[in-house]
């Protein structure tokens, strides 16, 4: 029973008002968080987590061919939902400080739009990532595939795109670059259709094929539903395909009421913090201060690796690390805490252990992630 009236309070109206208008970046963190000093770091502002509502979460992979512009509409989906980007390009700025050693390596960004948070997970380009493509698929229910309207999809995006496909993801088709001279309408409509064969071809099921198609120009910084060149100045913005995602992908199917779980798909190392776990919560809700424990599977069964406490949870908005105070199933988080559990093993609550093992056996399929 405590369940529900921890989310109705962490759900007060003044919690959503706070976070939603509130948010504060942390300082950058650096690919392994060693820029930032740890006191720097803990003087920031925590800020309450108003994503409890699974509802109004949405977890989506972008994929594209490389060029095909997937940094460009990155970097215009997050100025149009308020990212302070200092630079021309919000990836640009990213990749100069990853030269310089200076930013996390963190491949998921979430974006505000109209009371949604949508978790954005960048995918790598081709076979070569395979375990990493499948965690990241494994985290999301939506797709975005981005496909330059004059090339047409490219092979290199079939391996992740068939990951996709089997994970059940629903995919979107953005056609971009449409502002190209050479792009006509007749050339999205057989761009439209070699995908279509793709995705048919790759197994995908009637709801998959029946994906919608925006027409987009990330450079000049637009999308729409129906194929323009040059939309009205009014809708000259990524709207249409923020509006897309959210009608679109499913809400995540998620458990508040049970024992927090998460199941860890990316780690990074940060000098004052120590690793930080990164992962879909799978059920529950965490707070920082929560005890907590690292489990991993074994021959014997489900075996504990370590045990502590959230020290840290944060969430990537934009292009900053900002903090929050707790975060519930569905969401896509970072946390930091315990040093010893890696990618494939969990991270649950240790107040529920005997619960969980029964849970985790029965529900987490260990197999399909490589275990350290
Ligand atoms: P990525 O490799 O998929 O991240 O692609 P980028 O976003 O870096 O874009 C590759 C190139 O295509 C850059 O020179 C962009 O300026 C250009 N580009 C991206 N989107 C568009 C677009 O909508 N129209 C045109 N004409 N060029 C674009």
């Amino acid at each position: 029973m405590a369940g529900p009236l921890l989310l109705r309070s962490l759900l007060s109206a003044s919690t959503l008002k706070s976070f939603s208008s509130h948010l504060a970046p942390l300082p950058r963190f650096s690919r392994c968080f060693s820029s930032g000093p740890a006191s720097a770091a803990a003087a920031a502002t925590t800020y309450p987590s108003a994503y409890l509502d699974p509802g109004r979460l949405r977890n989506v992979a972008v994929i594209a061919h490389v060029d095909h512009g997937k940094t460009t509409l990155m970097d215009r989906l997050l100025r149009q939902c308020g990212a302070d980007i200092p630079h021309e390009r919000a990836m640009d700025s990213i990749s100069l400080e990853r030269e310089r050693g200076i930013t996390i390596a963190s491949k998921v960004t979430s974006v505000s739009w109209k009371e949604n948070e949508l978790n954005m997970v960048d995918t790598p380009g081709h076979a070569d990532f395979g375990g990493e493509v499948e965690r990241v698929v494994g985290m999301v229910e939506g797709a975005v595939l981005v496909v330059d309207a004059g090339e047409g999809p490219l092979a290199q995006t079939k391996f992740v795109l068939a990951k996709a496909l089997k994970y059940g993801l629903r995919p979107l088709l953005l056609l971009n670059k449409v502002d190209r001279p050479s792009v006509s309408e007749e050339r999205c409509n057989e761009v439209e259709s070699l995908v279509f064969d793709l995705f048919a071809n790759l197994g995908a099921t009637e709801e998959q094929l029946d994906f919608p198609v925006l027409y987009a120009s990330a450079k000049e910084g637009w999308a729409s539903s129906t194929f323009t060149k040059d939309p009205p100045a009014g809708a000259k913005n990524m709207s249409q395909l923020l509006d897309a995602i959210v009608r679109h992908v499913p809400p995540p199917k998620a458990n508040l009421d049970g024992p927090f779980q998460m199941l860890v798909s990316m780690m990074e190392k940060d000098f004052y913090l120590g690793r930080i776990l990164t992962g879909r919560v799978s059920s529950g809700i965490v707070r920082v201060g929560d005890k907590i424990h690292g489990l991993r599977s074994s021959e014997s069964g489900i075996e504990k690796i370590e045990e502590g406490k959230v020290v840290k949870l944060m969430k990537k908005k934009g292009t900053s690390m900002v903090l929050i105070d707790s975060a519930g199933a569905g969401d896509i988080i970072s946390m930091a805490g315990l040093g010893s559990p890696s990618i494939g093993h969990t991270v649950a609550n240790t107040e529920v252990c005997f619960y969980l093992v029964i849970k985790l056996s029965a529900c987490v399929d260990f197999s399909s992630f490589s275990v350290n």
